[in-house]
Parts: C-alpha cells; sequence; structure tokens
C-alpha cells in the first residue's frame, strides 16, 4: 500500500479514483459544482508523492494564494512526505518566483519591486504629469482607465487601439497620448527597476521563451503540473501551462466550463474547450455525483444551467438524501424588507444550530450588500465581507460623504482637502495651501450661514481646476442647510450631477457599478430627513466595523459571510442566501440591454455558481420595488432566470411586510 496509508478506493468515488490514479500524461476532469474537483486536485498530489515523486517536481496552480495553502495543508494532514519543496500558487505568485532567480536576465535585479495598483496609479499619473497633455480641452482619462486599458492589451492582445475605439469611445480623441503614455510607463517600470501585475505573467512567458536552456530546467522540474479552476485562465495563463509542460510534463487540469465567470477580465473558457485538441491523447474525466449539495438544490442547478447552449454536457446526481425541504423563493416588498428577511432568518438558522459561519449572503453586485450590512449591524450579527470593502469605507462613497459633511461643518479640514483632492491640479501641497487660505477668510469660525461664493474667491487654485472649483462653490451654495435642497437625497443628487459624475467616469473603470453605489446611497438617505442624521448613521457604521456600538471584535468570533458571487467561487456554505434576484438586477440590466447571447450565457454561468455553493438550504430573495430617489420607485419583475426551473422546484415564501404573496396574475414569475 501506499506510504501515507490513504484508502484511495474508499475516500474517492470510482471517477475520482480514475483521475487521481491515472498514468502520466494530459488529463482534463471536468464536472459540475461540489463532484470533488478540487478534492481530486488534492489527492492526486497525495498520491503523486505517494508514488515516489519528488514533491519539487509538482506545480500546483490555483485561482487564489489562500486556496493554494488550504490544498498544501490538506495534502500535508494526508501523507508523511515533506511538501515544502512543492510550488503552488496562483499564476502570479509562481511568475514572481521564477522572475527573482533570473531577473538580470531581461534587465531587473532580483529585488525588483511588485507594483500595487496604488503604485501603478501614481506612477502612470507621474507619466501624464510629465507630458504636457491639454487636458482643457477633453477629460484625459485618469490613470485607473489607462492602467485598465494597458492590461487588456496585455492580457487580451487585442491592439490598444481597438481598446480604446470599443470599449473607450469617448477618448477616441486621445488615441496618440493614450500610447505615448503605454509605452512611458513601460520605460518607467524598467527604468524603476519594477514589474506590476501582468508583468510578473508576461515577462515570466518572454524569460522563459528567449531562453531555451532556462525553459529546459523548468520543463525538467515541474514534471506534474495541476491546476484548478481552469475554466478561468486567460490566453496568458494558458500559454504559460503550455509552455512549461512542453517537455513532456503531465498536465491535470480541472475545471467547469459551467462556472466560468470571468471573461470580463480576459478570462477564455474556450482554454477548457479546446484542451483536448491543444494536447493530443489526452484523458478526459467526468465525474458525475455531487457532494455537497442536497438533491433538492442540485436539481435547480441543474435546470438553471440546462438553459445554456450546451457545452460539456453533464448532469451531476446528489449524493446526499433528500431534505425534504424546497429552496425557498422569497417575493419581498424592497430591500430594506428584504435585509430584514435575511437577518431574521440568519438569526433563526443559528437557533436551529447552524453556525454563522456556514451561512453566506451572495450577490452580484457589491451595492446590493448596503441593507444587509445595515441590518445586520443593527442587529448586532457579525460578519465578514470578502469582496472588496464594507460599503462605507469605499472610496466614492467617502467622497460623497466628505461634501455632506463639508455642507455642514466647514471647520472640517479633512473633507476640505479630500474634496479638493478630487479636482485636476491639486495635489496634497495645494490643498494644504487652500485650507491655509481658507482659514484666513474665517469662515470656518464664523457661527452664521456661510456664504460659499467665498470658497471661489480662494488664491492658489489651479487653472485647471478653476471650472472645477467654481462647480464646487455652486454645489455648497445650494445645499446650505435649511436651503431648498436640503433633504438627504437632494443633496446627493445636486453633488453627484454636480461634480462627482464626471470625476467618477474618468476616474474609476468600473463606473456603473460605482455610480449603482452612489446612487443606493440616495435611496437609503431617503429615510432621513435631516443630512446630520445621515452623517451620524453613516460614521457609527464604518467605525463599528461590522460590530454593533463598536465592540471590539473577539478573537475568532463566528461570522456570516457576504460576498459577490465571484468571489464565492469554489466555496461552500450550509446556508446560502441570494439575494436581489430582480430582473435588471441579476441579470444585470445592462446585460438584457445589450441583447448577447454570450454575455447572457456567462450571466447565467454566474447564476449558476451562486445556487451552487450552497449545501442545506437556499433561498432566493427579490425585492419587489426598488425605490429610486429621483426615477421614482421601479416595480421589478423577477429574474428571468426563473423562467427555467419549473415553479414546483422551489417554495415560495410570504413574508409579509405588507405584501400579500404573489405575483400579480398578469405577471406572473413562471
Ligand atoms: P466547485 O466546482 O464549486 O469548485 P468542486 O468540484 O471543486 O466544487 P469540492 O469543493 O472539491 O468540489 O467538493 C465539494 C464538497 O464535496 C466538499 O465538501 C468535499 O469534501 C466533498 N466531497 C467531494 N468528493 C467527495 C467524496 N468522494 N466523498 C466525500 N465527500 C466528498
Ligand atoms: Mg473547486
Amino acid at each position: 500500500g501506499p506510504s501515507s496509508g490513504i484508502d484511495y478506493r474508499a475516500e474517492l468515488n470510482d471517477e475520482q479514483f480514475a483521475a487521481v490514479t491515472s498514468p502520466p500524461g494530459r488529463a482534463l476532469v471536468i464536472a459540475g459544482a461540489g463532484s470533488g474537483k478540487t478534492r481530486t486536485l488534492t489527492y492526486r498530489v497525495a498520491f503523486l508523492l505517494d508514488q515516489g515523486i519528488d514533491a519539487k517536481n509538482i506545480l500546483l496552480l490555483t485561482f487564489t494564494n489562500k486556496a493554494a495553502r488550504e490544498m498544501t495543508e490538506r495534502v500535508r494532514s494526508l501523507v508523511p512526505h515533506d511538501v515544502s519543496a512543492l510550488w503552488s500558487g496562483t499564476f502570479h505568485s509562481i511568475g514572481n518566483r521564477i522572475l527573482r532567480r533570473h531577473a538580470e536576465d531581461l534587465g531587473f535585479t532580483k529585488s525588483f519591486s511588485i507594483l500595487d495598483t496604488d503604485d501603478q496609479k501614481s506612477l502612470v499619473a507621474n507619466v501624464v504629469g510629465g507630458m504636457d497633455i491639454d487636458t482643457k480641452v477633453r477629460r484625459f482619462p485618469k490613470s485607473d482607465v489607462l492602467i485598465t486599458m494597458f492590461s487588456l492589451e496585455r492580457n487580451t492582445g487585442e491592439p490598444l487601439k481597438e481598446i480604446i475605439a470599443h470599449r473607450y469611445p469617448y477618448f477616441d480623441d486621445w488615441q496618440r497620448e493614450i500610447h505615448a503614455v503605454r509605452d512611458a510607463y513601460a520605460k518607467r517600470k524598467q527604468e524603476t527597476n519594477s514589474m506590476d501585475f501582468d508583468d510578473l505573467l508576461l515577462k515570466t512567458l518572454e524569460l522563459l521563451k528567449k531562453d531555451e536552456d532556462l525553459l529546459g530546467l523548468y520543463q525538467k522540474r515541474f514534471r506534474h503540473i495541476l491546476v484548478d479552476e481552469y475554466q478561468d485562465t486567460n490566453a496568458v495563463q494558458s500559454e504559460l501551462i503550455d509552455l512549461l509542460a512542453g517537455g513532456g510534463s503531465s498536465v491535470m487540469a480541472v475545471g467547469d466550463d459551467a462556472q466560468s465567470i470571468y471573461s470580463w477580465r480576459g478570462a477564455d473558457m474556450g482554454n477548457i474547450l479546446s484542451f483536448p485538441k491543444r494536447h493530443a491523447e489526452s484523458k478526459v474525466f467526468k465525474i458525475e455525483t455531487n457532494y455537497r449539495s442536497v438533491p433538492e438544490i442540485l436539481e435547480l442547478s441543474n435546470a438553471a444551467i440546462r438553459a445554456n447552449r450546451a457545452r460539456y454536457e453533464k448532469d451531476l446526481r446528489s449524493s446526499r438524501e433528500q431534505l425534504g425541504v424546497k429552496p425557498a423563493l422569497v417575493p419581498i416588498e424592497d430591500p430594506s424588507a428584504q435585509a430584514q428577511f435575511v437577518a431574521q432568518r440568519i438569526l433563526e438558522l443559528r437557533d436551529e444550530g447552524i453556525p454563522l459561519e456556514e451561512m453566506a449572503v451572495l450577490y452580484r453586485a457589491h451595492f446590493q450588500s448596503l441593507e444587509i450590512q445595515m441590518e445586520l449591524t443593527s442587529r448586532g450579527i457579525p460578519f465578514a465581507i470578502t469582496s472588496g470593502l464594507r460599503f462605507f469605507e469605499q472610496a466614492h462613497i467617502k467622497d460623497v460623504a466628505a461634501f455632506l459633511r463639508f455642507v455642514t461643518n466647514r471647520r472640517d479640514e479633512t473633507c476640505f482637502k479630500r474634496i479638493a483632492l478630487l479636482m485636476p491640479g491639486i495635489g496634497a501641497k495645494g490643498a494644504d495651501k487652500l485650507w491655509g487660505e481658507w482659514l484666513k477668510t474665517g469662515w470656518t469660525t464664523k457661527e452664521e450661514l456661510p456664504d460659499w461664493v467665498e470658497v471661489l474667491k480662494l488664491k492658489g487654485v489651479p487653472k485647471k481646476a478653476e471650472k472645477h472649483w467654481k462647480q464646487f462653490g455652486y454645489i455648497m451654495a445650494e445645499l446650505t442647510p435649511g436651503a431648498e435642497f436640503a433633504r438627504p437625497e437632494d443633496m446627493i443628487y445636486s453633488v453627484l450631477e454636480g461634480m462627482y459624475d464626471d470625476h467618477l467616469r474618468a476616474t474609476f473603470d468600473n463606473y456603473d457599478n460605482r455610480r449603482s453605489d452612489i446612487e443606493q446611497l440616495m435611496s437609503y438617505a431617503g429615510n432621513f430627513e435631516d443630512v446630520l442624521e445621515l452623517l451620524s448613521q453613516l460614521s457609527l457604521l464604518s467605525s463599528a466595523d461590522g460590530q454593533p456600538g463598536g465592540q471590539r471584535e473577539e478573537a475568532d468570533t463566528e461570522k456570516v459571510t457576504l460576498s459577490s458571487i465571484h468571489q464565492a467561487k469554489g466555496l461552500e456554505w450550509k446556508a446560502v442566501f441570494l439575494v436581489w434576484l430582480a430582473d435588471g438586477a441579476f441579470p444585470n440590466g445592462r446585460i438584457i440591454e445589450a441583447d448577447d447571447e454570450d454575455m447572457m450565457e456567462e450571466e447565467r454561468r454566474l447564476f449558476y455558481v451562486a445556487l451552487t455553493r450552497a449545501k442545506d438550504e437556499l433561498y432566493l430573495s427579490y425585492p419587489l420595488i426598488n425605490p429610486k430617489s429621483y426615477s421614482g420607485d421601479v416595480i421589478q419583475r423577477p429574474s428571468r432566470f426563473f423562467d427555467d426551473f419549473p415553479k414546483d422546484m422551489v417554495e415560495e415564501w410570504n413574508v409579509g411586510s405588507g405584501w400579500s404573496g404573489g405575483w400579480g396574475a398578469a405577471d406572473e414569475p413562471f
């Protein structure tokens, strides 16, 4: 028997066993969610070690570093072998490891810096600043946007020219300048001995391609390459695998084409579909049993994904007993009622014995977690957010709050500077100077209502920022408390339309998401008459860090997970709440409008990923009314994804809140 003593037959099903113990070669394990793909890969590593393969000959590529750590830990617990020489991690971390050893060959030193997003931004801003681009005529894209453009070009191979023309048509007049920035940015990175995240992959490729001997060494080393979540690799990553494996290494890639959800970041599910073609004599393993979910949830998931054009046909059987309870379909009045329902149910489930860390609330977009965050906080239910920041810690939300705070408190130096920094040509020093001037006008100490026109007269406003500065003054004049537009939601509207929207559009790549966040904030602000009340509520929430009354977190307290679906990939919980399943929210309105079958299919895959995270209990809820401040209340239809499964697969819940249950006869959900 194996030195580890693992009983492979007992711990794996036949299909998993066949993959785990398959002879060296090229293998693709393609199977649906929860079928044990990740488990299979883990046992494969153990099996290779049992076969006497040296740990250093194994390379394990995963989607997150956390996943890599967990898998390595699991292997360590399974086998007695020393696994310290095994390389495991994300593509980026592996690229980094290789580059550290051979940086000189590329004109870098071994101690090259890795630029994080902030570093990238300031480097690009520096480049732009030094290029004398006349941004007065037209807005020039901000660093974030430029960085995304460059990254898309490098990861998809689509020329920058076309990326600008197709995805950023409003910057088309800047083609020449943007190209110049790209080239200067690359040069600056080299000069400063630094690499960005894309370089970690692309420079690794470059290195291995130009030095055959070196490539030979790595090909010899990595005799066994294992890849999890293969469906979300992009062209560069797949090329790297193929290159490293080019000396005849074994490759085992596991994935699920139905869970490919990163095409917007350049991932290409064609990689998994064409694997058998690209690797002669490759074996394809399928696993048809699902170990995660009860049959009730699994059937629903299968039905939901069946609406996509067939790729690899697979239908999962559940290995688990019927639970006897169907997934819940919960139409509910509005987002606040939805949050109350979720919080209430979480408490009930906890009373039934399900620990908080076995529960998750999943949503398509971050802003959809706003009401849930509020409700959990006010009920003292601890939560952890895996995707992104807490709502009120996000830069754009803080920006908008800064305007409101400055309206109510003109001594607020932090807010004043935060706003000044949003304007072109004003940096930290400039903001300091302006604040000094503002102090001199005396308005910071006077008790009467400020004359905001004074703001406009401040010395030291650079030419570039004059337009914005004026706008700021007008907005402030309009927003004086007690004046016409003094309702908190009106204030946010004025800030957004008067000034901030421009900034959002030019600064952030994910404009739509951020705009939605602010609209969500506006609608939340509709609950308050007085802007001070709103502001105190906001600051309490952000300082409390999800803990009621700002209590300190106890070590390892149990927490509910709040996560975007994208970040929930590969994970599982006993109870999953999937919220905001209204048409236009999920599937997203932009995708419905685009009327593009491929985009809709990716959206449906995202839905499938969400459903398949649940082990025992699944709650699908949708707010019937979306209270939007300015367009008025919007009546929402249930997600069109519900049309993809028979009505009797779910149990419709009537949870009150004045809602008498059921959709109007003309608009039956099914
Ligand atoms: P996803 O597609 O979501 O990444 P997956 O295919 O990687 O899912 P795993 O996470 O490996 O699936 O497994 C899902 C659950 O089923 C895990 O809790 C795992 O331990 C369990 N499981 C998988 N195979 C078996 C088995 N043969 N016996 C018992 N439990 C199993
Ligand atoms: Mg997995």
